[in-house]
């Protein structure tokens, strides 16, 4: 039951931990028990070593001093000439290559049997040149001692000879003992070297693999959700983890919800500061801005104009041609308006009905009247398509106000004071742009600017 319930939503990660703490509790298991085993292959060897071979290279040792003092023993029996000297080197030389039976080397043994022997006839021979040269019976007969001699010198060399093949043999055995010794320890350090690259790389591999497991399956699909929260466009395959799985799909439809709520938001806040006919900024959102830009002029102590425009006799054109054709009229009335924010800096918004509103940032009241009377210009200059062949033209009349360096309580007074000027355009015939009453009222009018 546990496979199908393992991949019915993706892997489970409580599942899949259990399953990698069993994995590394059997290994640390099987590890260990290796462990023993292996150190006790290595105790095994150096047990060996110690008992075997060891004593043997002791004993190799004990055995070439052995035999160096035999030769020395022979060449002091050799060149003793003293029976009394000569009875007593055979006598250590006896007990000297008797002890090489204590060891199982059949070699040794007969070396030092022979050795007894040469050395014997050396004695021997000796003994009979004395008893010659001590013959007083008549002439020494120099033949038969010289006899002895010779005889005596080759027993010598015999057992010199024997003395040396045996030292070459002992040190071909030593040889061989300190080879089986080194290769006893190489051996060992085989084992150690193989057992403990087998017990690390192992560990390594398995930590690669779950490094690689939490950051593909884990962490990735994490990031990837919390990108997915801040808005980001990535697309991702589903984590293999089912927790992750509900984590992560609860993040994105929390985040799609967000998100949906966030341009909603946006769509509000952009429609609540639009005009819905014109596009232009609502009365709200424009007098918002002329606030801000009141309280910038104030502080920086710069001019600011405000402008009132209201399209003339606007109720015979709905009344004429429908209300339709006064709304395409608004609409181009817009257009042609906003346009000048670009070249003169005016802002515009829809004040309400047929009447528009504007402000100008930096600009003295006389290049904002100049403004002003080329947007009058403008909006006469207009010809609006109302369909069926018929085209409508229309003026519009502009109060202006300025701020002119003076300590005005807020923005809404100079609105006031460009609807006054509005006002006296009206009453001064339309189609003109007034500058606020305090100023001497500047009329730029259809027929040519005057002073009225
Ligand atoms: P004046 O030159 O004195 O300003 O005369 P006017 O006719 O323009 O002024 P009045 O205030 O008498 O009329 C304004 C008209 O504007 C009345 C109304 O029907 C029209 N109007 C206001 N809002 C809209 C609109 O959204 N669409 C259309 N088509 N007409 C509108
Ligand atoms: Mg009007
Ligand atoms: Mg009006």
């Amino acid at each position: 039951m546990i496979m199908p319930r393992l991949f019915r939503n993706g892997l489970s990660l409580r599942l899949t931990g259990r399953f990698a703490l069993v994995v590394v509790g059997i290994y640390v298991f099987a590890a260990s028990l290796y462990s023993v085993q292996f150190l006790n292959r290595v105790e095994q060897g150096a047990g060996v070593a110690r008992e075997q071979q060891i004593p043997l290279i002791l004993s190799q040792n004990r055995n070439a001093l052995k035999i160096e003092r035999a030769a020395s023993l022979i060449r002091s029996v050799y060149l003793a000439h003293d029976r009394r000297v000569e009875r007593q080197i055979q006598l250590q030389l006896q007990t000297l290559t008797q002890s090489f039976t204590l060891d199982d080397n059949q070699l040794l043994i007969d070396g030092g049997r022979n050795i007894a022997a040469d050395v014997k006839v050396i004695t021997a021979q000796r003994e009979a040149v004395r008893s010659l040269r001590s013959d007083t019976s008549g002439p020494a007969d120099n033949g038969k001692i010289e006899q002895a001699e010779v005889a005596a010198a080759e027993a010598y060399q015999r057992a010199i000879r024997t003395t040396e093949a045996l030292g070459d043999n002992l040190s071909n055995d030593a040889v061989k003992l300190a080879d089986d010794l080194a290769s006893t320890i190489e051996r060992a350090a085989r084992d150690v070297r193989f057992g403990w690259l087998f017990i690390l790389i192992l560990p390594a591999v398995f930590l690669v693999l779950v490094l690689w497991v939490v950051s593909r399956h884990i962490l990735r699909p994490i990031s990837v959700a919390v990108s997915r929260l801040e808005a980001r466009e990535d697309t991702v395959a589903r984590p293999v983890f089912e927790e992750l799985r509900t984590v992560t799909d609860a993040v994105e439809a929390y985040s799609a919800l967000s998100l949906d709520l966030k341009r909603t938001n946006e769509m509000l806040l952009v429609l609540s500061d639009q005009d819905g006919l014109t596009g232009l900024l609502n009365r709200r959102a424009f007098e918002q801005k002329l606030d801000n830009a009141f309280n910038r002029a104030m502080a920086a102590r710069s001019d600011l104009c405000v402008l009132m425009i209201d399209l003339d006799h606007f109720k015979s054109i709905n009344d004429t041609y429908g209300h339709e054709a006064g709304d395409a009229c608004l609409r181009e009335v817009a257009r042609t308006s906003s346009s000048f924010f670009e070249r003169h800096g005016l802002v515009v918004g829809r004040y309400g009905g047929e009447e528009f509103c504007g402000f100008v940032e930096g600009l003295d009241t006389d290049s904002t009247s100049g403004v002003a009377a080329v947007l009058r210009k403008a909006i006469e200059m207009l010809s609006v398509d109302v369909g069926s062949g018929k085209k409508i033209r229309l003026t519009a009349s502009i109060g202006v106000s300025c701020l002119e360096g003076r300590e005005v309580e807020r923005a809404g007074v100079l609105l006031k004071e460009a609807d006054a000027a509005l006002y006296q355009a009206k009453h001064t015939g339309r189609n003109r742009v007034v500058v606020r009453a305090e100023r001497d009222v500047f009329v730029f009018g259809a027929t040519g600017n005057s002073l009225v």
